[in-house]
């Protein structure tokens, strides 16, 4: 499981790049994707239930398996005028963040992608949690792209307002 600020930015990272070519990467549709990036993560609320002598673990480990986030996903889209839109994104920030969670060392085994259908579970271990070059060449690439699409939104402003 890699931090918030890695799965955020990862989030970030592709739906600006892809943002370059198409039109409905736009701002507020990459805020939803870095949204869904941490929903599956919604389940380290057990943590504070855990501190205040909850036990909830039970009640929302499912919410960290695809199958849990795409329902929470569908659920938290119907508040969204277009909830389509606002669910195929948050559907998205979540495919980077299980895709961020394989390549990663997990402790509880994997994660079962296929449940309830089949219950194993898959990790790649190509990097621990504790490896902190990945967030710093994370951050590094987000800070790049940011700098690449602020140039590119100046350039296209100039180019409008010279025509
Ligand atoms: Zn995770």
């Amino acid at each position: 499981m890699p931090d918030w600020v890695t799965h955020i930015a990862v989030a970030y990272i592709l739906c600006t790049v892809i943002g370059f070519k198409y039109r409905q990467f736009n701002t507020s549709n990459t805020v939803l994707a870095m949204m869904g990036a941490v929903l599956p993560d919604v389940v380290k609320l057990g943590l504070i239930g855990e501190f205040l002598g909850y036990e909830v673990w039970n009640q929302i480990w499912a919410v960290h398996l695809p199958v849990g986030t795409l329902i929470i996903a569908g659920m938290v889209s119907l508040f969204f005028q277009d909830k389509r839109t606002a669910f195929l994104f948050f559907v998205l920030g979540a495919a980077t963040h299980y895709t961020l969670d394989l390549l990663t060392f997990n402790v509880s085994g994997g994660i079962a992608l296929l449940y309830p259908i089949y219950w194993g579970e898959w990790q790649l271990d190509l990097f621990t949690t504790e490896n902190f070059y990945v967030p710093i060449v994370v951050l590094a690439v987000a800070v790049l792209t940011y700098l690449i699409s602020r140039r590119r939104v100046k350039k296209s402003s100039k180019e409008a307002a010279a025509d």
